[in-house]
């Protein structure tokens, strides 16, 4: 089993440096289609198209109107296309009915078709470090395990994202803050980083794209189980037990039913002469559907199925791909296990195994038993 701490090597300085020295620039808010924000920074500067402004506890209201911004700050109109805010730590967005977030570095705003696009430009670990604190909320509370498992979830975003980074090319962002990417609410903390640097690669020295789910129900699969023809021998397989005992067995959503009629199906999936609805599987996880109707067979890939059903009855309805199908007259019963796909790391696992002893190397060995770490 490969797997060591290398701590800097000519070949791979590339990504350490990468991962050191650049920003992250990511676009924020975009799912709450905003026209109108109130940005307040206590100190920094502001630049629009053709002028720069001083901030001294500031406060400046931005309306998007059509391609134009309509800025108000210090009693003055502005109008300009774009417009860059830079604080010494950071500016808070308000939004929306009474919401608020704080991003650091810099926010370069511009807007079409009245509608604002934001772009949090940061250090790159401090991104990385806010997104994992995101998406590990309510999973471990402020114990002695957290920063362990806060650098687990960096090293697995950081990563990730160095895997991915070309995802959004077409853009003048490179990360969006939804799932797609990594959540991201801006800070969340002081946005310190408890892992600078540090990444897995695998054997080609290339950073690892370490997946990772809430909870796998007791079974882990490599990533040609969801997303066809993607291979990954860095992934563990099979259980992730220790000493017979699953990691994430007192997860919330270990296991779950669901039920739903013919009928309703049918609509969803837009099918006439619905009798029976059937799963393939691939490593003990569901890699496809069949639904059986009166003129043959539909088959539809599982990353559809959950999103198609995600969209229907509500994202937590089907909660993973490791579930059993029962047909009950005009009634399909799904017996799962499970949040999330089971690629990669088990984020309840992962805690577990932090609560019993284990430090973040241990985790990692364990989850992506082909990878290296490396900083
Ligand atoms: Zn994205
Ligand atoms: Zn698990």
């Amino acid at each position: 089993m490969i797997f060591k701490i290398v701590f800097f090597t000519a070949i791979l300085s590339f990504y350490s440096i990468a991962a050191h020295t650049r920003t992250a620039r990511i676009n924020i808010l975009s799912k709450y289609d905003l026209n109108s924000i109130v940005i307040t920074a206590d100190s920094g500067s502001m630049k629009s198209d053709e002028e720069s402004f001083i901030l001294d506890r500031a406060r400046i209201i931005i309306n998007a109107d059509k391609d134009t911004l309509n800025i108000r700050h210090q009693g003055r109109f502005i109008n300009s296309k774009n417009i860059t805010i830079s604080t010494h730590n950071s500016a808070a967005i308000y939004f929306g009915k009474n919401l608020k977030r704080k991003y650091p570095g810099d926010l370069i705003i511009q807007c079409r078709n009245d509608k604002l696009i934001i772009i949090n430009s940061c250090e790159f670990d401090t991104y990385i470090h806010s997104a994992a604190v995101a998406e590990s909320k309510g999973l471990i509370d402020k114990s002695p395990y957290y920063t362990e498992f806060i650098k687990v979830m960096e090293i697995c975003a950081r990563s990730y994202l160095l895997a991915n980074g070309d995802r959004h090319i077409e853009k003048e962002w490179e990360f969006c803050d939804l799932t797609h990417c990594m959540h991201y609410e801006g800070l969340l903390d002081d946005g310190k980083t408890f892992s600078a640097g540090e990444i897995l690669i695998d054997s080609n020295g290339k950073p690892v794209e370490c997946f990772f789910h809430s909870t796998c129900g007791g079974l882990l699969t490599k990533p040609d189980v969801f997303w066809e023809n993607h291979t990954g021998e860095t992934f563990r397989e099979g259980n992730d037990s220790i000493n017979g005992r699953s990691l994430c067995g007192k997860s919330p959503h270990y296991s779950w039913t669901a039920k739903t009629d013919y009928r309703k199906l049918s609509d969803v999936f837009r099918l006439q002469g619905l009798n029976a609805i059937d799963a393939i599987y691939k490593s003990g996880r569901v890699s496809k559907i069949i639904f059986k109707t009166e003129k043959g067979q539909v088959t539809v890939d599982i990353p559809r199925f959950m999103s198609v059903c995600g969209r229907a009855y509500g994202w937590n309805f089907i909660k993973s791909n490791y579930f059993f199908i029962k047909n009950d007259n005009d009634s399909v019963l799904f017996f799962g296990k499970g949040l999330g796909h089971g690629v990669g790391l088990c984020q309840y696992g992962a805690a577990e195994m932090i609560r019993n002893g284990a430090n973040y190397v241990d985790v990692l060995k364990f989850y992506f038993p082909g990878a290296e770490l490396t900083k």
